[in-house]
């Protein structure tokens, strides 16, 4: 835990600090300890927007806080809703970069809704998929924890409103998932990403089970390693999209460093010590990699290992090079897979109508919208 010497010394929002780092923080305010559960308390469980909310706080504190520290660290910019429900939002950052992050409602088996949250990691990416919006952007920045954080709360606020959901009691929460599957490569963030996701399952912070965080990685082998190690059992999620190191070269570059004969070893010994069962997401683009020996292959690199395939047809809207395959061929796929042993599902593409897929709606914020807001926070706004 970092010594904190001054409230101002930090720039991160509360929403990145840990407990400990909290309670040393209120501490050296001059407060007694027990403040930082009851701050703790307004930002996980109240949801609340402002210092001002927290009512059992002296008004003293109230006014310090909101005066030397930052509650949050986004603002929101865009709100898009598509015909599946989607929500997805472009967020402004400190110091003007956009991220996106959206929110995918699915029904339970009893019918009611339960909300999966696919939050962002980094502004832009530096791996570079050739498919994906935000890898043609390239690398801005890492997020904070405090701004990770805050992508899950927004929704969670959002929820609030339209379930009336009791906003003391974070069990039964209809925001049940949040998938590290948005703008960036978590695992190469993975820091700021870690400790975000402590404070989620912290039952003092957001209270979410560890087996309900999935991490998506295109597969950065060294950081696979390390998560296999790591005492929360979160998911995770590679992006496999080839099963041969050519294709894989292309579709998704990291391969060139960490190639097939690393990747997958790493995954089974990640299933082997955490006992979790790992996912690969493999989006389907017709003619690239959708055939039946391409199945057989996967199946192949997949043999003897507990895992499960998520087929996504690729984007509809994204890049004219990169289109979905046709349905038969999709299913046809599917049940090559299943026949030779390997756990798949179809997985369909959200929100498609609002450009959901990653990076889509940010890059269609005008350049010039996103420069003003760098003016006007050098403006001091
Ligand atoms: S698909 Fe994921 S890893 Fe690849 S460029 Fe996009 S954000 Fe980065």
């Amino acid at each position: 835990m970092p010594i904190v010497k001054s409230i101002s010394a930090i720039p991160e929002s509360l929403t990145g600090f840990s407990e400990d780092e909290l309670e040393g923080l209120l501490r050296v305010m001059g407060e007694p300890g027990y403040r930082a559960r009851q701050v703790r308390q307004w930002i996980y469980h109240g949801l609340a927007e402002s210092f001002n909310e927290m009512s059992d706080l002296p008004l003293a504190l109230r006014e310090r806080l909101a005066k030397e520290a930052r509650l949050h660290s986004l603002t929101n910019m865009r709100e898009v809703t598509g015909k599946d429900s989607t929500v997805k939002t472009a967020f402004r950052l400190a110091g003007g970069n956009v991220v996106e992050a959206s929110l995918m409602s699915y029904r339970r088996d009893s019918g009611a809704p339960r909300y999966t949250a696919c939050i962002s990691t980094q502004v832009g990416c530096a791996i570079g998929c050739p498919f994906c919006a935000t890898g043609q952007q390239g690398f801005e920045r890492n997020l904070t924890t405090g701004e990770i954080v805050d992508q899950v709360l927004h929704f969670a606020r959002c929820l609030r409103k339209v379930t009336g959901e009791n906003e003391r009691s974070p069990t039964g929460r209809s925001l049940s998932n949040i998938v590290f599957m948005g703008m960036g490569e978590p695992l190469a963030n993975y820091d700021a990403v870690w400790k975000a996701i402590e404070i989620l399952n912290s039952p003092g912070g957001f209270g979410l089970g560890a087996r309900n965080l999935t991490i998506s990685t295109a597969g950065l082998v060294p950081q696979i390693k390390r998560l296999a190690g790591e005492k929360l059992q979160v998911g995770l999620a590679v992006s496999l999209h080839a099963s041969e190191n050519r294709l894989r070269n292309r579709l998704v570059p990291i391969n060139r460093k960490y190639p097939l004969e690393e990747l997958i070893p790493a995954c089974r010994e990640y299933s082997r010590v955490s006992g979790r069962r790992p996912s690969f997401e493999y989006v389907l683009f017709r003619g690239i990699n959708d055939s039946l020996a391409q199945a057989r292959s996967l199946a192949e690199l997949l043999r003897g290992m507990t895992c499960h395939v998520n087929l996504i047809p690729a984007n509809a809207t994204g890049d004219a090079s990169f289109r979905p395959p046709p349905r038969e061929s999709i299913v046809a796929f599917a049940l090559e897979l299943k026949r030779l042993g390997i756990n798949a599902t179809v997985r369909q593409a959200r929100g498609q109508d609002i450009d959901a897929g990653c990076g889509q709606l940010r890059r269609r914020i005008p350049a010039g919208e996103k420069t003003r807001h760098r003016q006007d926070k050098m403006m001091g706004e």
